[in-house]
């Protein structure tokens, strides 16, 4: 028997529902704040990472699924969404557009890490990417677009971290400052640790291992380093959120993973989801496109892990279908409701009714099964009133319309 690659998972029914639901929940969402969505490849050439995603990232030095085409080119599979997007930004030349720069984006991922619960080979991302704006008021912005999203998931108990890891002119020397300290004690970090003492220190922070932790405690942190640009960049930002009263922790280890990342970053947390605690996790980069040739314009993104995100999901977690079903008592009443789905389906309006059940109680269990929005009653008082009793099964609500007001209420919330 063959089998999946280990890391990889099939998405079966019915959990492929939940799946549908955050993907179509998530996609609602960016169009609501004017996001649009881009689809890039799901293998690029490999220098685009190695460049974007940076050299002395871990994503870059050991997770990259990387092999030789046929044509002799180094090609990989995208371990994140946002080099390739920033490549067809450029490639496109779509900041001549007059629309806003503002794209997400939602599909596999690949890393070669060491398998784990909430970890994988292959993975989904649910991204988003904002570029030519540099005021701080946009990563406020970013950032509740991720709060908004996860409370219409019904997703509750997540911790906000954010912190500021300083930009080009800031970084560099407190980068040396945090090197001498950290050499001070290479002998007790991990083997990791030792080679990001050169590399890139500031990813100290990022190892989970409890010595490393422990002393990166003690290690000086970017946030009483920051120019001046960054700190008020910074202060703006949390002035921001609080203006939109969105909590959240300042973390001063808080490093992120990939190189390109200047001024904020973000992460969500849940306790829920053990080890790999983190949901989504983003922030500014303002050179990456410069980095990549393209004009100086800054970015800044977030990608959530959908796995992840689906594991937090309430268990009740289903979402009303955009579905009238109406339940009929009587003859008459069944003619009036073919008339009436007639009626409603040339107004493009979803709804159906069932025949082979006479009864209204059952009736309207189906629709409860069927997972439909609203019922319509048409009984013998309906009939004569003309008027029918419109049930919102989400809320609980009932109305009595006629058919010109049932039309306008269902086009209304449908
Ligand atoms: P990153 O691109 O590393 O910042 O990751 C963003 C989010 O993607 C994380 O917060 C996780 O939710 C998710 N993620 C990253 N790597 C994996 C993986 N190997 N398996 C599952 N989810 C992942």
């Amino acid at each position: 028997m063959i089998s999946s690659i280990k890391g990889t998972k099939d998405i079966l029914p019915p959990e492929v529902k939940k799946w549908q639901l955050i993907e179509k929940i998530a996609r609602e969402t960016f169009e609501l704040y004017g996001y649009k969505e881009i689809r890039t490849p799901i293998f690029e050439a490999t220098e685009l990472f190695e460049k974007g995603t940076g050299e002395t990232s871990e994503i870059v030095i050991k997770e990259m699924y990387t092999f030789i085409d046929k044509g002799g080119r180094s090609i990989t599979l995208r371990p994140e969404g946002t080099p390739g997007v920033v490549r067809a930004l450029i490639e496109h030349r779509l900041y001549l557009k007059s629309t806003p720069l503002r794209f997400y984006y939602i599909g596999p991922m690949f890393r070669y890490d060491k398998p784990q619960k909430g970890r994988y080979r292959q993975f989904h991302q649910i991204g988003l990417e904002v570029f030519g704006e540099e005021d701080p008021a946009i990563d406020a912005e970013v950032i509740e677009i991720v709060d908004f999203l996860l409370k219409r998931l019904g997703i509750s108990q997540i911790e906000i971290l954010i912190n500021s890891i300083g930009c080009k002119k800031c970084r560099p020397p407190y980068l040396e400052i945090l090197k001498v300290e950290a050499e001070k004690h290479k002998k007790e970090l991990c083997p990791d640790c030792q080679r990001k003492v050169y590399t890139n220190p500031l990813r100290i922070f990022d190892c989970k291992k409890e010595k490393c932790i422990n002393l990166a405690d003690n290690f000086p942190k970017i946030i009483d380093y920051l120019c001046n640009e960054c700190k008020e960049h910074f202060s703006k930002l949390k002035n921001y959120l609080n203006l939109y009263g969105i909590e959240y922790r300042v973390e001063p280890k808080l490093a992120r993973g990939l190189d390109y990342y200047t001024k904020t970053v973000f992460e969500f947390i849940s306790k829920k989801l053990g080890a790999q605690d983190a949901v989504l996790g983003g922030g500014r980069y303002d050179d990456l496109v410069k980095i990549f040739d393209g004009p100086s314009l800054p970015g800044i993104g977030f990608a959530i892990g959908a796995e992840r995100l689906i594991s937090l999901l309430p268990e009740e977690f289903e979402e009303k279908e955009d579905l009238l079903y109406i339940a009929y008592l009587g003859d008459e009443a069944k003619k009036e409701t073919l008339s009436i789905l007639r009626f409603l389906r040339k107004k493009n309006i979803k709804c159906i009714a069932e025949f082979k059940d006479k009864n209204l109680k059952n009736q309207l269990s189906r629709a409860n099964k069927l997972n439909a929005k609203w019922v319509l009653i048409i009984g013998e008082d309906e009939l004569r009133e003309k008027k029918y009793k419109l049930k919102d099964m989400e809320k609980g609500i009932q109305k009595e319309l006629n058919k010109e007001e049932l039309v306008e209420e269902l086009t209304k919330k449908l």
